[in-house]
């Protein structure tokens, strides 16, 4: 038996009703909200990554699955979405091509992490992404999008947290604060918030250490260093979620250290993961697109991890229920039952049949196992009478059915379940 590799899993029967209720609710709400989707190759230029996640990032320097292909070529399974849909936007001309550039794309990401639960090495994300857009307005709108997400998985006591980091005018600055306030308290920071110091100060907000948070706990706040125009692009989204009636708070820690990350950064924390509380993060990246060699053009997005949305749920989502199960008695009423089987699939109901048990005991026993709303028996009686037996698997009602009639009838009630169990009616 060879085992699947560390920090990778399957996703079973039983838990997988639960991705593909998250996945569903996913693309039904992007789409409302004029996002399109997009598919990515999963294998890239590790070049990609190297400049569009950042050189000196752990992602790049310690966790990307990257090799030399048989060609020569250095080349990664991707640890993230955004530069790949960046360079799909740029390839593309998408500016040109689309009403809008706003995208989304779901599957599987690539990193050598240390697994835990909610952290894995091949995990799943939903990006989304705007393109070309600066008005404060679209900030609210995406982090509208990813808090209506959460809502609408009805994810217990999730919280959004939202801060600014400015741009290029007014980050030297609040860096250069950063960098006074920390003064005699660096040496006793940890070995890596040392590092940081000199390659990126604003990364020590990162920093989970617990002998250091009282030292981080003392140092600048970004949004106190804002430019003029920064603060007035942070109000915008501020007065635009209040008017949404979206609940915020700022948390001055959430700092995106990269030269091209600006302004809005946003983390939605669900209270039920632990250690890995963030159910997704994002933020506004005006000078990515310039950076890997496209035009200046802004931008602003976020990644949710499907891992953790699933694992937050709050009860287990069931899978769709078999809508009738057909019983056969007999050698008429065998063949019988196999052409109502098929009729009922061609018509659109989920039908099923026990193919090995020919008792009646075994196949209703099959049918209680499978959890199935209706159970349709045709035997010797029902097809002398031109009619199939309905039983109604919830509370044991039988009642006969003409023959000729019997797939609409079921189809019906299939169609009514269907209609008053999505209470919402919304996806
Ligand atoms: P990031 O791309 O690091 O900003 O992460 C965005 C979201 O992806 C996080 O909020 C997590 O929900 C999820 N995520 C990131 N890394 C992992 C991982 N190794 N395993 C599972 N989920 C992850």
């Amino acid at each position: 038996m060879i085992p699947a590799l560390r920090g990778t899993r399957d996703i079973l029967p039983g838990e997988v009703e639960k991705w593909q209720y998250v996945e569903r609710t996913a693309r039904a709400l992007c789409e409302r909200y004029g996002y399109v989707e997009i598919r990515t190759p999963v294998l890239e230029r590790e070049e990609l990554f190297a400049k569009g996640t950042g050189e000196a990032t752990d992602i790049v320097q310690k966790e990307m699955y990257a090799f030399t292909d048989k060609g020569g070529e250095r080349i990664t399974l991707r640890p993230e979405a955004t530069p790949s849909l960046v360079r799909a936007y740029v390839e593309h001309n998408l500016e040109q091509s689309m009403a809008s550039a706003k995208l989304y794309l779901m599957g599987p990401m690539f990193r050598y992490e240390r697994p835990q639960k909610g952290r894995y090495r091949q995990f799943h994300q939903l990006d989304v992404e705007v393109f070309g857009l600066s008005d404060p307005a679209i900030d609210a709108e995406v982090i509208d999008l990813a808090w209506t997400l959460v809502e609408t998985l009805a994810i217990p006591s999730a919280e959004l947290v939202i801060n600014s980091v400015g741009c290029s005018e007014c980050r030297p600055q609040f860096q250069k604060a950063l960098l006074a306030a920390l003064g005699e308290d660096l040496p006793k920071l940890c070995e890596d918030c040392q590092r940081r110091a000199t390659i990126n100060p604003l990364r020590i907000y990162d920093c989970k250490v617990e002998a250091d948070q009282p030292i981080i706990d003392r140092l600048p706040h970004a949004v106190d260093y804002l430019c003029e125009a920064c603060q007035a692009h942070f109000g915008g989204v501020k007065r635009q979620l209040d008017a949404w009636e979206i609940p915020w708070r700022i948390s001055h820690r959430l700092v995106r250290g990269l030269d091209y990350y600006t302004r809005t950064t946003f983390e939605v924390l669900g209270q039920t993961l632990g250690a890995q509380n963030a159910l997704l993060g994002g933020g506004r990246y005006d000078r990515l697109v310039e950076h890997l060699g496209g035009p200046d053009r802004p931008g602003i997005g976020f990644a949710a991890g499907m891992e953790r949305l699933v694992l937050a749920l709050p009860e287990s989502v069931a899978g769709d229920r078999v809508q009738a199960f057909v019983v056969g008695i007999g050698d008429d009423g065998r063949a019988e039952a196999l052409r109502l089987l098929r009729e009922l699939r061609r018509a659109g109901v989920s039908a099923q049949m026990e193919f090995e048990t020919k008792s009646l005991r075994g196949q209703m026993k099959r049918a209680d196992r499978l959890r199935a709303r209706q159970t349709l028996i045709v035997g010797g009686d029902e097809l002398a009478r031109g009619e199939v037996t309905v039983r109604n698997m919830e509370n044991g009602e039988q009642r006969p059915v003409k023959r000729a009639e019997v797939v609409a009838d079921v189809r019906h009630s299939a169609l009514g379940i269907r209609h008053s169990e999505t209470t919402t009616g919304d996806v």
